[in-house]
C-alpha cells in the first residue's frame, strides 16, 4: 500500500508539471483526485488493511492528496501567469520586471522659504498679499517717497516697458515695496501684511546679483506703533527662517519710504570666528526696516498725526541661500535639474 501511494504521488506531481494547458491539467486533477481518480480507487483498498496498518496508511494517503492538490494549485498559477504573459508579449510588455518609480516634483528652496514664513506670519494675523509684477512709476517710486531726481533711484537698475500705462510710465518692479501701497489703499487701516514676490533688476549678474530674484515685504500699520514692534517682527521671522533665535543688532541705515531707518543684522548662523558668509565679520546684513515715512501714509490716505507704522524687507532669495547654503544665485533660477532635485519635496 505504502508504495502504491509513494508512485501515485511522485507520477501524479510529474503529469501535473507536463500539463501544458488549463485543460490539461484539469484532466489531470480529475484522473488524480476525482470522485473515480487513481487516489479514490487507492482509498478503497484502505478497507482491506489490518487495524494495525490502517492509521498509517491513512495519513500517508491524507499526505499525498495535500501534495497532489499542492502541486495542482502551484501549476494552475504558473500557466496563468505564462498565459498572460503570452498576452501581454504582443505590446512589448513583461509583466515579470518590477515596476519604476514615477517622478515627482519638489519645492523649490525660495518658495519652501515663502511657504513657511507665510504660514507664520498668517498666525500673527497678517494677510499674505501681492502686487502686480509691472507695475507703475507712482506705486514704485514716487508714493514710496522715491521722486525722480532722487538718488535711491539710481541704486535700483530698473527695467521700464517701452509703452506707457494710463497712469504713467510703467517698470517691472525693483522691490516688493509698491505692495505696502497697493495694500493700504485696498484695506486701510489698521493693517498687518506681508507680500512675498518677485523683483527685477537690471543688474551684471554675478554670484550675488541676478536680473530676477525674491523679496518679502512685511508691513504693519496701526496707532502707536514703534520700534519694539519691528524688532520683534523681524526677529520673529529669522527665528522662522533659521528655526532658532539668533543674535540681532540695529544699525541706523537710509531708505527713503521709512524714517528712522534701521538695518538689522544678524550673527552669522555658520561660525563663530569669521567665516566666507559673514566675509570674517561674525554679523550677516539681513534687514532692512524702519518706521513708515508719513509721506507714505499720506500717500495711502492716511493721516500720520493718527497713525504709525513699521515696514521691513527681506531677501527671500538670500535668505534661502543662506539657510541651504548655496553659494550662488544664479542657481535659483536657472531651472537646472541637478540643482532643484537636491530639495525633494
Ligand atoms: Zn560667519
Amino acid at each position: 500500500m505504502r508504495d502504491r501511494l509513494e508512485a501515485l504521488c511522485r507520477d501524479g506531481i510529474a503529469a501535473v508539471s507536463e500539463a501544458k494547458s488549463a485543460d490539461a491539467l484539469q484532466e489531470v486533477e480529475i484522473h488524480l483526485l476525482g470522485r473515480n481518480g487513481a487516489l479514490t480507487a487507492l482509498l478503497k483498498g484502505l478497507g482491506k488493511l489490518s487495524a494495525a496498518e490502517r492509521p498509517a496508511a491513512g495519513k500517508l494517503a491524507n499526505e499525498v492528496k495535500q501534495a497532489l492538490q499542492q502541486a495542482v494549485e502551484e501549476g494552475r498559477c504558473s500557466l496563468a501567469q505564462a498565459e498572460l504573459a503570452q498576452d501581454l508579449s504582443g505590446v512589448g510588455m513583461d509583466p515579470t520586471l518590477p515596476g519604476s518609480d514615477l517622478p515627482s516634483g519638489g519645492v523649490h528652496p525660495v518658495m519652501a522659504v515663502a511657504r513657511e514664513l507665510e504660514d507664520l506670519f498668517s498666525s500673527m494675523g497678517y494677510v499674505v498679499w501681492d502686487g502686480p509684477e509691472i507695475e507703475t512709476e507712482a506705486h514704485n517710486f514716487d508714493d514710496l517717497n522715491i521722486p525722480t531726481d532722487h538718488p535711491a533711484r539710481e541704486s535700483h537698475d530698473t527695467i521700464w516697458m517701452q509703452d506707457h500705462g494710463t497712469s504713467g510710465r510703467l517698470c517691472l518692479r525693483t522691490h516688493t515695496s509698491p505692495v505696502q501701497i497697493r495694500a493700504l489703499q485696498k484695506f486701510g487701516a489698521p493693517l498687518r501684511v506681508i507680500a512675498p514676490g518677485r523683483v527685477f533688476r537690471q543688474e551684471a549678474q554675478d554670484a550675488t546679483h541676478e536680473h530676477t530674484f525674491h523679496q518679502m515685504e512685511g508691513l504693519v500699520v496701526d496707532k502707536g506703533i514703534g520700534v519694539p514692534h519691528m524688532l520683534h517682527a523681524m526677529n520673529s521671522m529669522l527665528e522662522g527662517v533659521f528655526g532658532r533665535q539668533l543674535e540681532t543688532r540695529l544699525r541706523p541705515g537710509f531708505f527713503p519710504f521709512v524714517e528712522p531707518g534701521f538695518e538689522l543684522d544678524a550673527r552669522c548662523p555658520f561660525c563663530k570666528e569669521g567665516c566666507k558668509v559673514c566675509k570674517g565679520s561674525t554679523w550677516i546684513e539681513l534687514m532692512p526696516g524702519g518706521l513708515v515715512h508719513p509721506h507714505v501714509l499720506l500717500s495711502a490716505g492716511l493721516d500720520p498725526q493718527v497713525y504709525s507704522g513699521f515696514a521691513f524687507g527681506l531677501g527671500l532669495s538670500r535668505m534661502a541661500m543662506l539657510r541651504y547654503g548655496i553659494h550662488d544665485i544664479r542657481w535659483m533660477m536657472s531651472g537646472d535639474l541637478r540643482f532643484l532635485e537636491q530639495f525633494p519635496a
